[in-house]
């Protein structure tokens, strides 16, 4: 395979099945196409700050708590 770093295919966040080398619109539902690699991008980004995975799950621990408590 002789891929050129060069060539970026784009994708649909819902589809990964869809792709593109151009951008556009997702022929399944419409959306942006995204350049491939932007998810995971987005997604180290996020976790690249302990302090934001702090606070997620501190805020996913604070909500489970309260379901718990308004159950009893
Ligand atoms: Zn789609």
């Amino acid at each position: 395979m002789n891929q050129s770093q060069a060539v970026k295919l784009y994708h649909c966040p819902m589809h990964p099945e869809v792709r593109q080398p151009n951008s556009g619109k997702c022929p399944k539902c419409g959306m942006d196409l995204l350049p491939e690699g932007t998810r995971f991008a987005m997604l180290r980004h996020m976790i690249k700050s302990p302090l934001m995975v702090i606070i997620m799950v501190t805020v996913m621990v604070v909500i489970m708590a309260a379901i718990m408590m308004m159950r009893q």
